[in-house]
């Protein structure tokens, strides 16, 4: 981070400063929010959670050496005092931006975002000094904390924006504001506490709404391929600039096939010409995310060829999406357990239709090992029941649907689209789903495991491949 006085953070979160002897003193970084990750010279951020409360370990941080607390009540060791240690979270966020000479690109969407901002990190890297969100911290508290981990030299700053509801990524581009927003996709996840599609397109264009006029330099980059998306040019000042499979967008794929990996294979155009791409990400979603990413290293100087390379070379930075693992005695797990929503899961079907292919030629047999689909309201029932039917018709061969209703809804479907009884199994949860695979997968097979990230599906996928 940059290193700023203790007087100067107090400024910037407009706290009250206590028990600090010399507010000369500077925060060298990291700012934290977890003690353990305390080393010297970091600014402790003491949230008072449902579990835990940060102040009780302040006086600990201090000992470890952070500089101070960021707090809401003195607590007898260096300390700023504000009335919301999260509203001035932010604050300091916004502060350290403005003096920082790097673009901020925030991007958000139904789903992709943190397979996207993996991409355009690895993209961006190549050009300058990239700081991207870990993992999938797109909320109040990670987004600043990401922010605050730039320094002088970061030239890109690549933040991920998640929304909940109406309202909340105008609050994140309040923090962070983006020159470059990008907009993926507007889908179903989350649908049931949004209400409806508008609802999810109206609280995701809200980034491009915060973006500076064209003559500012402001860029918004939209899929071509998504009705919801490229309206929202009208939401926007800034330059559009769209990516897609559509003829007239932007940056495009052309000649897309998936290999019998799984993996998909296309030419990229982009103004500045075009090149073939092979993705290392298995499944034919990611031609969009890669699409997206290029479409934002294309608008900041990088040509194609270069784009094409980095592609080729890029792989996920973030665990149990789509992780593809080739096992000793020749079973193959994919688990992309980390999350599943209607788009997602029918992509991941799709992927395993194509990798399952040769595998089935050869006598190999195709596993979709599923779990619910979590916040999708009154649609549930049909999103499941759509799952279910398109597993038969993707040719699956098995179809192990695990946990309670929606487990059951997930069967029902793919017994309503093909009679099937044997080919389809319910088991109650990760154990049973454990024991069956480990009796019947055999050498050739290919099991995707996914749903839900509170389903907790992983335990399937990490089981095989530790039992291997
Ligand atoms: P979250 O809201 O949980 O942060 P996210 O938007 O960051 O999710 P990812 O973590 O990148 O999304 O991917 C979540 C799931 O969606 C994975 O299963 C992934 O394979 C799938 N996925 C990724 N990109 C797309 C896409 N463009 N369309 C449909 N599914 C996708
Ligand atoms: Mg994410």
């Amino acid at each position: 981070m940059i290193p700023l006085t203790l007087a100067e953070v107090a400024t910037a979160v407009g706290g009250s400063t206590h028990d600090i002897p010399d507010s000369a003193v500077r925060v060298t970084g990291p700012v934290v929010r977890d003690s353990r990750e305390v080393v010297p010279g970091a600014l402790f951020v003491a949230f008072a959670g449902a579990r835990a409360d940060g102040h009780d370990f302040a006086a600990g941080a201090v000992a470890d050496g952070a500089v101070a607390v960021l707090a809401t009540r003195p607590v007898g060791v260096p300390a700023i005092v504000v009335d919301d240690v999260q509203e001035a979270l932010g604050r300091l966020a916004r502060h350290v931006i403005e003096q920082l000479g790097a673009t901020v690109i925030g991007l958000t969407g139904s789903a992709g975002k943190t397979s996207t901002k993996d991409l355009l990190a690895q993209l961006l890297q190549r050009l300058a000094p990239t700081v991207w969100t870990p993992g999938s911290l797109n909320n109040e508290i990670g987004l600043p904390l990401t922010a605050l981990s730039a320094d002088r030299e970061t030239r890109h700053l690549v933040l991920e924006m998640g929304a909940r509801g109406i309202g909340h990524i105008r609050y994140l581009t309040g923090l962070t504001p983006p020159r470059i927003g990008l907009v993926l996709n507007v889908g179903s996840a989350h649908i049931g506490e949004f209400g409806g599609r508008e609802q999810i397109a109206q609280a995701k264009g809200e980034l491009v709404e915060a973006l500076p006029a064209e003559a500012e330099g402001g860029i918004a980059v939209l899929n071509a391929d998504d009705p919801l998306v490229s309206a929202m040019r009208t939401r926007t000042k800034a330059k559009v600039v769209t990516f897609g499979e559509a003829p007239e967008a932007d940056v495009r794929a052309e000649n897309v096939t998936l290999n019998d990996r799984g993996q998909a294979v296309f030419t990229l155009q982009t103004p500045s010409g075009c090149a073939d791409v092979t993705l290392r990400l298995y499944g034919e979603h990611h031609v969009s995310n890669a699409l997206a990413a290029a479409a934002v290293a294309s608008e900041l100087g990088m040509p194609a060829g270069e784009i094409a390379t980095a592609l080729c070379a890029a792989d996920s930075l973030s665990h149990w999406r789509m992780e593809v693992t080739e096992l000793p005695d020749g079973v193959t797990v994919v688990n992309d357990a980390y999350n599943a929503n209607p788009e997602s899961m029918k992509a991941a079907l799709r992927t395993l239709a194509a990798m399952g292919g040769p595998a089935q030629a050869r006598g190999g047999r195709t596993w979709a090992v599923l779990g619910a689909m979590a916040e999708l309201g009154e649609r549930s029932l049909a999103e499941h029941d759509a799952v279910g039917r398109l597993a038969v018709r993707l040719n699956v061969s098995k179809l192990v649907a695990v946990g309670g209703t929606e487990a059951a809804w997930l069967q029902m479907g793919a017994y309503n689209e093909g009679s099937w009884g044997e080919e389809s199994v319910h088991v109650s949860d990760a154990e049973a789903a454990i024991d069956l695979l480990r009796t019947q997968v055999r050498p050739g097979d290919i099991v995707l495991v996914k749903a839900s990230r509170s389903v907790g599906l992983e335990s399937v996928a990490l089981a095989l491949i530790e039992g291997a």
